[in-house]
């Protein structure tokens, strides 16, 4: 637990865990899966008590509760859980909170790996689901008429930056008896905290910025102490147990989350604005661009717009393809939130495995790019996509 909402996340980031710091200045790792008793009495209250960590591996660990409580300071949530991975923490949620006969409402554009928990996984199970895109709010009143039990958000959207209203969407699916769990991975606590816009529970995959170094899978949920708590009952039998030495990693992440996510923030605006002026290449999608859909929402529900844009190669297919291979600075991998400039073509990464909602007009263009930007100086990486995008002209004439 934290007592640290008087200060600011950079500060919560390093210090939200002191009460739990013993000695050493950075905390041991402890890898041990199970933990000693003295008496028969200490057992069975290590064994019975809420959060426990000092009983058996996939109840806690001390380095499971430190990070835990880092990730709840920064969300400003009570508590927080990790899990293995983010497809574990929103699995967990929920199996958690649904039984068969319920219904969810989900937003359209969200990770495919959530569309698919909803769309197969919990459909197996007797959960049913809408999907509609949740950037316009119009459409849920009507799906809420169905009495829903999770509405699942996730903004900004990937890979078209969506942005939904937080406090709009919880204080509607309120007003119906839901409950809001937000995916903040792509805004991270530093650019926007959920649950104070309303949400009842934020969850991240942590693989992403809060790890921030592609080196660690992990995954958080956070919100009120009962709520995580019953969260945590189901992760017991579920098992997406995190590793001692990855939660000690993804502690290690956070520390610099603050200013790790300034320099995403400013290194997406500069490329967003080269792109936005560049002849070869047509719409842009940030939020940070004020002719974004959502822009005005997104300046007011977050404070910084993040380090994932993408846009689309007038070239197509070939230009799109031409300028990952001459970037220098951007490797094309899946996944963002890392410290390296990452660079996919949406198109090939997700085929069609993605229903995307043809209404919305948003299918992925074959020459639609993005870039998870990383925290490579600046004028470096806008030196690297001018030369990048020149090496295009010859594809872009082609089209
Ligand atoms: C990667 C990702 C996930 C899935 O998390 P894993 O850590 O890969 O299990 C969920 N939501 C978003 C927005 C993601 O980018």
């Amino acid at each position: 637990m934290t007592n640290s909402s008087k200060h600011e996340p950079g500060t919560q980031a390093i210090h939200a865990d002191d009460a739990s710091r013993q000695g050493a200045v950075v905390a041991p790792i402890s890898q041990a899966t199970t933990f000693a008793a003295a008496t028969d009495a200490a057992f069975l209250d290590a064994a019975t008590k809420s959060f426990t960590d000092d009983f058996y591996i996939r109840y806690g660990t001390p380095n499971h509760t430190q990070v835990a409580d880092v990730v709840a300071a920064l969300e400003g949530a009570d508590r927080a859980l990790v899990t293995a991975g983010g497809m574990g923490a929103v699995t967990t949620v929920a199996l958690a909170l649904l039984k068969a006969g319920d219904h969810v409402v989900a937003q359209t554009s969200i990770y495919p790996g959530t569309t698919a928990l909803v769309a197969n996984l919990l459909a197996r199970f007797g959960v049913t689901a809408t999907t509609i895109d949740l950037t316009d709010l119009a459409g849920l009143d009507d799906a809420l008429s169905t009495p829903t039990r999770l509405v699942l958000v996730e903004t900004p959207s990937n890979p078209f930056l969506g942005v939904v209203d937080v406090a709009a969407v919880s204080h509607l699916a309120h007003q119906h008896g839901a409950t809001v769990l937000v995916d903040n991975t792509i805004a991270t606590p530093i650019n926007q905290r959920p649950l104070e816009l309303g949400a009842d529970l934020v969850w991240h995959s942590a693989t992403k910025y809060l790890g921030g170094h592609s080196d660690v899978s992990a995954g958080v949920v956070a919100g009120r102490s009962d709520v995580i708590e019953e969260i945590w009952r189901t992760h017991l039998v579920v098992g997406s147990v995190l590793g001692p030495f990855d939660a000690w990693l993804l502690l290690r992440g956070l520390r610099t989350l603050d200013v790790r996510m300034a320099r995403h923030n400013d290194n997406a605006t500069a490329l967003a604005r080269l792109l936005c002026d560049h002849d070869l290449v047509g719409p842009v999608y940030y939020p940070g661009l004020s002719d974004h859909p959502q822009h005005e929402l997104a300046a007011s529900q977050m404070s910084g717009f993040g380090g994932l844009l993408s846009f689309e190669m007038r070239g197509g297919a070939a230009a799109a393809d031409r300028l990952l291979d001459t970037l220098t600075l951007s490797t094309r991998a899946a996944s963002l939130g890392s410290v390296h400039t990452l660079g996919t073509r949406p198109a090939v990464m997700w085929g069609d495995t993605r229903n995307y909602d043809a209404a919305a007009s948003e299918a992925v263009a074959p020459g639609l790019v993005r870039l998870a930007v990383g925290i490579e100086a600046t004028k470096d990486l806008v030196e690297d996509l001018e030369h990048g995008l020149d090496a295009c002209r010859d594809e872009a004439a082609g089209s």
